[in-house]
């Protein structure tokens, strides 16, 4: 299924705009087609009903799918990838053929770098290029396991990552005439809520080590909320109403000019998750139990 109107007219002003960004673009595209295509439904995850409070809701999840259809989303992401071009791109090709595309998808829902490398270094891959295609692997998956049954885990979600998969913030809306700050994961298209003047990294809340950068262009509709004590960084922008989750991470790419002056000011993000998922897939069962679900383990397919 194609994404909606709205998103893809976002993403082809992009292209126009920056035309040196096609081939990503033309992968992002490809990644929410795959968000928006029914087969997902059939994900199944459970949920860790002991998880520690501060554990987001796949935390220790186990997560029941179609082995062909996590084999085959990130072969055909890999070939894409390969086909765009840039460094490792040949490796990429040769890695669609050759990669275990569960391990690779499991690694990339928990946001597993480690455990990427590895998997890079055992397939003669780029570790450099397979780890730009984490976030893009994860989204069908992890969208459908948000739209399955985390519905409601953001009420009352105080922390700085996400209340679903433990990602950091890929960016926040200043939202509606209250102003609320909403905070989106562009992986699982999360949306949860944050005090303001709060870093949602540290947790720090003094104003004075709080700033904000505001560009000349946009005034306060897109701003760089900054951090003094952890030297973090999140953007905001204005909207009305809360974006599609498909929206997300094409409105983080269309304000890449806000981490660009962040970057520059000696701001970053985190390099690793807010919490460490520790998800893992298993094989849906035809039947009616979970008896029959089996776990794909370190030590061969099948444990
Ligand atoms: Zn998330
Ligand atoms: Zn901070």
């Amino acid at each position: 299924m194609k994404v909606s109107e709205d998103v893809r007219q976002r993403l082809d002003a992009l292209a126009l705009v920056t035309p040196e960004w096609r081939g990503w673009l033309t992968l992002l595209q490809e990644a929410l087609n795959e968000v928006n295509a029914p087969a997902w439904d059939s994900v199944e995850p459970s949920l860790d009903q002991n998880r520690e409070p501060t554990a987001p809701a796949l935390a220790g999840a186990r997560i029941a799918l179609e082995p062909s259809l996590g084999r085959e989303w990130t072969r055909r992401l890999l070939q894409m990838a390969g086909r765009a071009g840039g460094a490792g791109a040949a490796s990429l090709r040769a890695a669609a053929q050759r990669l275990d595309g569960l391990r690779f998808l499991e690694a990339a829902v928990c946001d597993d770098l480690d455990a990427v490398a590895g998997l890079a270094a055992d397939s003669g891959t780029d570790g450099k290029a397979l780890g730009a295609l984490v976030g893009l692997a994860a989204m069908p998956l992890l969208q459908a396991c948000r739209r399955r049954v985390v519905r409601g885990v953001a009420e009352g979600w105080s922390r700085g990552y996400c209340a679903v998969c433990g990602a950091w913030p890929t960016l926040a809306e200043v939202r509606g005439l209250e102003r609320t700050i909403r905070l989106r994961c562009g992986r699982c298209g999360g949306d949860w809520r944050i005090e303001w003047l709060t870093c949602p990294y540290c947790g720090v809340a003094d104003h004075e080590r709080l700033g904000s950068l505001v560009s000349d262009s946009h005034g306060e509709t897109r701003t760089v909320r900054t951090c003094a004590e952890c030297r973090g960084y999140f953007k905001t922008v204005t909207t009305l109403g809360p974006w599609p989750p498909d929206q997300v991470s094409v409105e983080d790419l269309a304000t890449v000019d806000l981490d660009v002056a962040a970057l520059e000011r000696g701001y970053g993000r985190p390099g690793r998750p807010g919490y460490a998922l520790g998800a893992s897939l298993v094989e849906a069962s035809s039947g009616p139990t979970a008896d029959h679900r089996r776990t794909w383990g370190a030590f061969g397919w099948w444990r």
